[in-house]
């Protein structure tokens, strides 16, 4: 820009002289003094009354003062020089010293920041002292650093220092941030810059409008990471092109501390991952353990104590429940853990079919009243069915959706012994229905609400915890839900109680499905007397446990450990069903069921498997398979599907 030819700049002429009297009477001065003063200077004036900051004083010696003048609205450092002259008088000899002495306490402002950066370990520490600093440079009411994300969609304010405050996250989408940021460059607006460029580019001003903005943005070689502002509320041209300078100057060597700093910070996250990853496989390894060891202990020593002769009949019962309860114990712990890792190998598939609510609510309430006896709990077990939106059945995986509600229900009677705990369902708009179980218990804090839907992770992760679990119960709950489409989570308070939730996409089953589901009526298994039952299976212990089950129900059974013999039997003799392991060591399952299909093709099915992907399955039952069980096999599940067949 061309300066017009007799303009002159305050800043091009940085001298002023005036003669005064001891008493401070100014008696001459060379004309520039006018441009400091803005205004005539009558006869008899006093010095202080035209620079008030000046503490002029006067002595033998020469003096410098440094103060702060403002002329055109903007305030400058001056330096001014007293010296004495003949007749008492004195020489005052006034300097603009603005830029050096911007100068130089930026030198000490980056010496100061570099210390600021070595030292301060937070990174918020180091954002507060830097601003500190900063505002001690410009003339500002607020003072802000914004950092983008990596994508920068959204900015995260690093710090703000100031009379406003702005939300720490933001959307960068339409922010003067981000248009500085694509400029490239610092500026400085007013506040008629700003309502213009607010209407060209739709940008939003977090906080209330500056009347002088100026920011500029924070680069690295490749790439932009933030930007840094100064505003002020009072004055429209507090900054001018040297401030921006000064701006820009700050900022390069800022860049290069926040990358530092973000590194640092990369670094030290990481490290307490890994810390983290440790503590957790140590304090699982210490819970497996502790896990197996306890119910092995009491499986081992009653199996041991059972088999002395000397003890009473009424002992043994005791003893032999201690070691299936145990038993079952450890099955769950295995069963866990081989169902964790089916859901993570993604091995699960949801199979969703017509479901009565009632029905599942009237198991679940069984389960939990059997379940508050066996923890030893006297509270109270509730229902709460919500809003009566009519909705009777939903369409829904019925095997995944009860496994997660029987752990929250079996949790919530674990950690509560006063109060209840209430189950139940609403239905908040016509896409999803939310399912949830609450408690009087012992509560969650807030810290650990996300982290126990970790896998292994415990709110009491001592070595004295009261209570037992793996720890696996939520991270299995919370895979599930997020396999049938929805999310769990929970609301809870120390000592008050917790209340888990989680919804589910609402399906609506056609109504002429839901006819066959009805709830199981309560066995009756006189339907079992009498009918043969053939028992296809390799593992002699299985044979005798449901040969048990069945002819205590008063069926007949028949038995073969190999394909061909059960073959033979099937054309030899009359039977009603057959009870065939899927996995026998010498067959093929599924070419079997063909077989048994083409020799009696009205004889029914039932498979029995332990570990066995859902896609064989869905096979097995497309060949013509009636159901399936899961080993270990309960007997009253077993009977059920018997009773339900005949
Ligand atoms: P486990 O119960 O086997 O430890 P979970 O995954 O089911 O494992 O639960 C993890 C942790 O969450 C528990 O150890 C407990 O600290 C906390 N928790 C779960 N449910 C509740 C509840 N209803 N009240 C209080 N704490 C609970």
């Amino acid at each position: 820009m061309t300066k017009k030819k007799n303009h002159i700049d305050i800043n091009d002429l940085p001298i002023g002289i005036l003669l005064v009297k001891r008493d401070g009477i100014v008696i001459s001065h060379s004309p520039s003094v006018l441009l400091l003063t803005e205004k005539p200077i009558p006869e008899g004036c006093k010095i202080d009354s035209l620079f008030p900051n000046l503490p002029f004083k006067t002595s033998k010696k020469e003096r410098m003062y440094t103060f702060e003048h403002s002329t055109h609205g903007k305030q400058y450092t001056y330096r001014a020089n007293v010296k004495p002259v003949e007749r008492d008088n004195f020489l005052v000899w006034i300097e603009n010293i603005t830029l050096s002495s911007k100068v130089e306490r930026i030198n000490r402002i980056l010496v100061k920041l570099s210390a600021i950066g070595l030292e301060s370990t937070l990174p918020e520490d180091f954002y507060r002292l830097m601003q500190e600093e900063l505002k001690t440079l410009f003339d500002a009411q607020n003072i802000y650093l914004v950092l983008f994300d990596k994508s920068r969609q959204r900015l995260s304010l690093a710090y703000v220092s100031g009379t406003h405050t702005i939300n720490a996250d933001y959307p960068s989408g339409n922010t003067f941030a981000l248009w500085v940021a694509h400029r490239g460059q610092g500026v400085i607006l007013d506040q008629q810059q700003m309502n213009k460029l607010k209407s060209k580019y739709n940008l939003a001003f977090y906080g209330p409008p500056a009347l002088c903005w100026m920011a500029v943005p924070l680069k690295t070689q490749n790439d932009i990471v933030g930007v840094l502002a100064v505003q002020n509320y009072q004055k429209p041209n507090a900054y001018d092109h040297n401030d921006l300078k000064v701006l820009e100057f700050v900022s390069a060597q800022l860049t290069y501390m926040i990358i530092q700093k973000e590194r640092e910070n990369e670094l030290k996250v990481a490290k307490s991952k890994s810390e983290e990853a440790d503590k957790l496989k140590s304090a699982f390894l210490a819970n497996m353990s502790h896990e197996i060891r306890t119910p092995m202990n009491a499986i081992l020593g009653f199996s041991e104590l059972i088999t002395r002769e000397t003890i009473s009949p009424e002992k043994k019962k005791v003893y032999a429940d201690y070691i299936t309860s145990n038993g079952r114990l450890l099955l769950t712990l295995i069963d866990d853990i081989i169902e964790l890792s089916k859901i993570e190998a993604g091995i699960y598939t949801i199979r969703r079919q017509p479901l009565e609510l009632d029905s599942l609510f009237n198991e679940l309430h069984q389960f939990a009243i059997n379940e508050k006896k066996r923890q030893k709990q006297n509270i109270l077990i509730a229902r709460d069915m919500g809003n009566n939106s009519g909705i009777t059945h939903i369409l829904a995986d019925g095997e995944r959706l009860k496994q997660v509600l029987l752990n929250l229900l079996s949790n919530a009677i674990k950690f509560t012994s006063q109060g209840s705990v209430t189950m139940g369902y609403r239905i908040p708009n016509n896409a999803t229905i939310e399912f949830f179980v609450s408690d009087t218990g012992i509560g969650i804090p807030k810290s650990l609400q996300e982290k126990i839907f970790e896998r292994f992770r415990q709110a009491d992760e001592t070595a004295q915890r009261l209570y037992g679990g793996a720890g696996l119960g939520l991270a299995i709950s919370k895979r599930l839900v997020e396999l049938m489409g929805g999310r769990i989570w929970v609301e809870s308070e120390p000592n008050k109680g917790s209340c888990f939730r989680f919804t589910l996409p609402l399906i609506l089953p056609n109504t002429k499905n839901t006819s066959h589901i009805r709830p199981n009526p309560k066995s009756d298994y006189n339907k079992i007397t009498g009918k043969t039952i053939l028992i296809v299976e390799d593992n002699e212990a299985n044979i005798n446990y449901l040969s048990d089950v069945v002819t205590a129900a008063g069926a007949k059974r028949l038995t073969a450990t190999l394909g061909d013999d059960a073959l033979e039997m099937v054309s030899r003799e009359h039977i009603d069903v057959i009870l065939l392991d899927i996995q026998l060591h010498d067959t093929n399952g599924l070419q079997l069921i063909k077989k048994f299909k083409e020799k009696r093709p009205h004889v029914p099915i039932i498979i029995q498997s332990a570990y066995t992907p859902n896609e064989y399955i869905d096979k097995a039952l497309a060949q013509g398979a009636y159901g399936y069980l899961t080993k270990p096999i309960k007997a009253n599940e077993l009977l059920d599907l018997l009773s339900k067949l005949f």
